[in-house]
């Protein structure tokens, strides 16, 4: 495990939604394996968070958890350079969770912005729990327990981010008049790739639109064969523009240059067809997806080493949870340990 104090700490998690997508890996799980080396990283996956949102069926919470860790690992994430663990195994996060609900405002929470926007998307579920409403408390509580420096964040999140600096601005008003206890983090704001799913829509499981991180090779090329094009090449001989075509995007994503010349010479004066440019897509994903399948079958072989790794995790972020738990205790009066009685109190 990483032990330097000297780098900034970085604090991110991933909802256990199970198996990844190409959208995931994009979105955030590149960046994290690039963090690694820079930052002293903790990734966690966010079991109590996914019940936010799935909290009637639970059957599958546990090996959707391991189904991500998994890809992470083949993603390129390595236990000697960072720490990977299950928010749910270490329930220090609960109990901050919990103190951070008595000074957070309601009207905090009503205002973010994600709570209205998906109550109103994910109609299909019973959203007006107390659970949901109070998600942005657990991730304060799960970004500050480790005192993070940087959180990794797209645009869409940065206003979490910001509620978490306000919870320990009001943590601290109320708690640390003597020494500050909870340093407010940054948002390491990281720019996501536009990555279309094969239907040209944002890719999503739920849209039936994604290309797995577990996808074997005919299938990823099965996938590509069927994706949308630029609508405007409806003949061999029409020309198109990658800029409005979802292969374009996965090429600017994952092509070489001397591939992307030639997808733009050659879409643009119809000088190939799509099925040929779709080929090079496939080729250039392949490439990215072979070296994780052979990272992951080490531990589908034996599964016992991915746990292992998660156990090693989360005794490490406990480490550093309880002596921040010690801290908030103190700070609000509620340490652990015995204190004789003061002078002034038991007098009549
Ligand atoms: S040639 Fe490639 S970039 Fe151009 S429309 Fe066809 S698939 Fe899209």
């Amino acid at each position: 495990m990483n032990v330097s104090t000297q780098r900034k700490r970085v604090l991110s998690g991933m909802r256990s939604t199970g198996k990844l997508h190409l959208g995931n890996y994009v979105g955030a799980l590149q960046n994290w394996v690039r963090m690694q080396d820079q930052y002293e990283c903790f990734y966690f996956i966010a079991d109590w968070h996914a019940l936010t949102t799935d909290y009637a069926d639970t059957s599958k919470v546990k090996q959707n958890s391991v189904d991500v860790l998994l890809d992470w690992l083949a993603a390129g994430l390595d236990p000697a350079r960072c720490t990977m663990f299950i928010q749910s195994h270490v329930p220090q996060h609960a109990e901050l969770h919990l103190l951070f609900s008595m000074i957070t405002p309601l009207g905090w929470l009503e205002r973010v912005p994600t709570y209205k926007e998906q109550r109103e998307n994910i109609a299909e579920k019973d959203l007006s729990t107390y659970g949901f409403l109070g998600y942005p408390v657990l991730q304060a509580a799960d970004i500050l327990i480790y005192k993070g420096d940087l959180v990794p964040v797209g645009e869409d999140q940065v206003a979490h981010v910001e509620l978490t600096r306000e919870i320990a601005r009001r943590f601290n008003q109320f708690y640390g008049k003597t020494a500050l206890i909870l340093p407010e983090p940054q948002a390491l704001l990281t720019p996501a790739a536009k990555l279309p799913g094969t239907d040209g829509r944002k890719m999503s499981k739920s849209y039936g639109n994604t290309i797995m991180l577990t996808d074997p090779e005919p299938v990823v090329r099965q996938k590509l064969k069927t994706m949308v094009t630029d609508p405007a090449r409806i003949r061999r001989s029409d020309p198109g523009n990658p800029d409005v075509c979802p292969v374009g995007d996965l090429h600017k994503i994952f092509s070489s240059p001397e591939t992307m010349a030639r997808v733009n010479v050659g879409c643009r004066s119809a000088g190939i067809g799509c099925i040929e440019c779709k080929s090079w897509a496939a080729d250039a994903l392949v490439q990215v997806l072979n070296p994780m399948r052979q990272r992951r079958k080490k531990y589908e072989d034996n599964p016992r080493l991915a746990w292992d790794i998660l156990e090693a995790g989360s005794a490490a972020a406990s480490n550093v949870a309880d002596a921040t738990m010690a801290e908030v205790r103190g700070a609000m009066g509620m340490s652990l340990e015995y204190e004789p009685p003061r002078p002034s109190e038991g007098v009549n």
